[in-house]
Parts: C-alpha cells; structure tokens; sequence
C-alpha cells in the first residue's frame, strides 16, 4: 500500500508523492518559547514525529525544519495583546533572551524524554531576521502591502485565494472586525508583516533596522521565510496543530505564495487537541499539565506517548489521569512482555515476517493509523504461532515508527546462569532450532543435573533453578 496522507488543502487522504523523488522536504512550526511546553504541545510534536518516522520506515529522506519562535509577539493571533517572551521575562526576572534559551532547553530536555528525533534544522527566528526582510520586500515589490503609522501589514485583499485552505467564508472574515482595535488597516484580517517600535511597541525590547524602519517582525513571516530558506520556495509537507488553520497557517500561504507566485506547500497536515474536561489545555492555571508534571507523578514520558499512539492524530484526546493509567497498564504490559521475549530468544537472529510486517506498514500508511499498527503489534506479541525472536524481531522493527525504546528493555531479571550452564541452554536453543529433539533433550538433562529446569514455551524455552 502506497502512503496516503489526510491533506487539509483538500479535506482528503491523498497519496503521497515527493517533489524530488525519495527526498522530503519537511516543515513544522515550533514552539513559542516564553514558557514550558504543555502535554498538549507535546501531542503534537509526537505527532510530527510519528509522520516522520513513517515517512524514514517507507525508505524516504527526510529533512526536517521545524523553528522556535523566540521574537516577542502578541498573546492574541490577531497581533493583539501583551507580548509573549517581555511577559515571560517580567515574571522571571531574566532578559527575554534568557527566557529563550531557557525555554528551547526545556524543549529539548522533553524531546529526548519522549524519543522525538529532533528536527535536522531547528531554526531562531531572530537569527533570521534579514530572512524575513528580503521575504516582506519581495511582497512589497509584488505589491501585496501596505504601511500604516505602526508597521507594514499584508494586504489580504489583493491575495486572491486568502483564507482558500481554512475555507473562511466572508462571515468568518466579517467577525474579524469584532476584534479588531487598529483604525488604519484597511481590513480587519490584513496582519502585521514588520511592526514599528512605536505606542504600545515603542519599547519592544528585541527590534532591528529595516527598510520600513525599526522594529520587529509578524509572527507569521518567520515561517515562511525560514522554511524557504532551508528547503526552497516548495515543500512537501508543513504540520501544525489544528489552531493554526484560520490564521497562522493562512497567513503563512498568503505570504509565501504572494511573495512566490506559485504554491507553496502540497500537503499541509494538522493534529487535533489534547483536552482536558473539554477544554482546550491552556499555558495558565490548573490547566497547564507539562511532562515534569507527569514524572513528578512518576509517570514514564514513554507512557506519555504510548498514550498518544493509541489515539488517530486527527481525534481529540481526552486527558484525565485515570485515561493516562489505561494507557500506562498497556505500556507496563508491552515492557513486561518484550523483557520475557527477550530472555526466552537468547538473542537468536530471526527474519522478519512479512506478512505481519505489511499489516503494520498498511496501517501507518493509512495516514498514520497508529491505534491501528499498536493493536497489529498486540496480534504478533500474543499470538501461537511466531517463535519468541520472531516476535521481537517485528516488535524492534515496529518500533522504529513507535518510538518507544523496546530495544533498550532489558531481559527479564530471572537472576544470572553460570557461564557453563548458560552455554547448555544456548546450545539447546540451537538445537531445537535445527529440529534435533535427540540432542535437545540430552541437553536438557544436563541442565537438570545441573539444578535448572527447562521448559518450552510457545514463546521459546525458559529456565528456573530447582528449590
Ligand atoms: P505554541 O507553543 O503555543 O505555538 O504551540 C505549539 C504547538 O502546540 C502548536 O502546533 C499548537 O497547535 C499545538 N497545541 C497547542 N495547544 C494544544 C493542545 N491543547 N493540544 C494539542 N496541541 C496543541
Ligand atoms: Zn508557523
């Protein structure tokens, strides 16, 4: 079965198909880093991380950009609001530079917790701020912008398809209005490319020079302009969370796309929600769960995700802490079983079986099933007829999408053979391998003179010492 994705462009699964073949081009918007990631954050990292470990498990090149956002912006999408990383920075005491670096830290720290491979390219928004300049004057010379006395914004009206992916309507458009406090932009979804240090920015901390003059940049151009630059004017695949389809992701199409005069993007893929008592987990109050919050619990980060894999990216997830023990007794239950999996095959080599090995495949590649491929790995773990290192031959391979560490289990503490008899065992193995029963149960009877007793299971041979 060939990769289908779900493309938010056109509400379909769809197959997929590289710009260059064997090679995918990969963006994914970042963390805004003026405070902790929420396990709501993280759901949708492991969902990028998912997608990219499916697109590297279909032999595919993948190279990945995903940005931190780390210049100061507004906490509303409607450029409205304090800023993000000077309110970060009042309330801890430290620079807003400080506050960055310590937030992609903390990021990173999740990151490995969670087995996300990180990006090839993780990219600052500050340290691409002549990026963004040169992206804003190819839209100023297509002219698509306009200045007014704050800054230099998109004119959405002269975009002919604005609002095309999120199939805003005019009323959506309308209801912008409602909140839209700036008297000099000419429509209420026209949004900010460069913001001028002046009113309420006029002592924005992080400002540059520019052609339009001091200031700082839009949230939204960062994107467009980093991804560009790191992997050319058309990419195969941009993620975020379903927020950012009626603006942030909107406004990163009317950008790139005017500024490129061609599309942009070809498959655009959006994860839903990490829910907490049906609302949305929010960075403030009660609702702010972060993965510290969960080891401080004792939790394993790695039940976290297994949590999340039993879940399709595009359905809500409902967190509560009895859901996460659901999930956490199946994680117990998959370590437990690959440790006896692991003791019971002694490290025999087995080939892949490829029957079960398609069934795992046809589920990823059916836009990242992944509650689908869990229950195809729970069919091979339990079934009769696959020998212990088959079964942990498939298991280590579905876990280069799973992610979940299986190759780092350690074998089942059965306590320690002596090196004499643990040579008998190993060559009992062999020995059933090869079909000799004769030498199987000489070997058995020396082990039992020996004090440890032998037997088979459908899951291979295991030892205890007799009392
Ligand atoms: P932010 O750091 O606020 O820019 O958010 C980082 C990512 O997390 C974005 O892709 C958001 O769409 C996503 N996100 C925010 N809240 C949630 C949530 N409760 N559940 C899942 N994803 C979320
Ligand atoms: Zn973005």
């Amino acid at each position: 079965m060939t990769l289908k994705l779900f493309n938010t462009l056109t509400r379909k699964k769809e197959e997929f198909k590289p710009i260059k073949p064997g090679h995918v081009g990969f963006y994914s918007c970042g963390p805004t880093v003026y405070n902790f990631a929420h396990i709501g954050n993280l759901r949708a990292y492991l969902f990028n991380d998912t997608l990219k470990r499916i697109l590297l498990f279909n032999g595919l090149k993948v190279k990945h950009v995903m940005n931190y956002t780390d210049v100061g912006h507004m906490t509303s999408d409607e450029d409205e609001g304090d800023d993000k990383m000077e309110k970060g920075a009042r309330r801890e005491g430290k620079t807003v530079w400080e506050v960055a670096q310590f937030y992609i830290d903390a990021f990173n720290h999740d990151v490995e917790l969670l087995n996300i491979i990180p990006a090839n390219i993780r990219c600052r928004a500050t340290e691409h701020i002549k990026d963004q300049i040169d992206l804003i004057t190819k839209l100023e010379r297509n002219g698509l912008t306009y200045k007014t006395s704050t800054g230099v914004y998109f004119d959405t009206s002269k975009f002919e398809d604005y609002g095309k992916m999120a199939r805003l309507s005019l009323d959506d458009l309308k209801a912008g209005a409602r909140i839209d406090v700036d008297e000099e932009k000419k429509h209420p979804r026209d949004f900010l490319l460069w913001a001028f240090t002046v009113g309420k920015n006029k002592n924005h901390i992080m400002h540059w020079d520019s052609p339009w003059g001091d200031g700082f940049p839009g949230w939204h151009i960062e994107c467009s302009a980093m991804s560009s630059h790191y992997l050319g004017e058309h990419i195969d695949i941009h993620t975020g969370g379903i927020d950012h389809i009626p603006v942030h992701h909107t406004n990163e199409i009317a950008q790139s796309e005017g500024a490129f005069q061609h599309q942009w993007v070809n498959y655009w893929l959006h994860s839903e929600f990490l829910i907490l008592d049906k609302d949305k987990m929010a960075k403030s109050g009660e609702n702010f769960i972060t993965l510290k919050t969960l080891t401080d619990k004792g939790y394993d980060p790695l039940a976290y995700r297994y949590f999340c894999l039993n879940t399709h990216y595009r359905m809500k997830l409902s967190f509560s802490f009895e859901n996460l023990d659901g999930a956490v007794n199946g994680y117990n239950n998959l370590i437990q079983k690959v440790r006896e999996l692991k003791s019971q095959s002694q490290g025999e080599q087995i080939q892949i079986n490829a029957p079960y090995h398609q069934q795992f495949l046809d589920a990823v590649n059916d836009d990242l099933n992944t509650p689908k491929a869990l229950a195809v790995l729970w069919t091979v773990l339990k079934g009769e007829k696959l020998s212990a290192g088959e079964k942990l031959a498939l298991a280590n391979k579905f876990d280069e999408v799973l992610g979940l560490r299986l190759a780092d289990i350690k074998q089942e503490e059965q306590g320690e053979l002596d090196a004499e008899s643990q040579a008998l065992f190993n060559q009992r193995v062999l020995a059933r391998k090869n079909k000799d029963f004769k030498e199987s149960d000489r070997l058995r009877d020396l082990l039992k003179e020996k004090g440890i007793l032998v037997e088979d299971t459908k899951d291979g041979q295991k030892w205890k010492k007799l009392s």
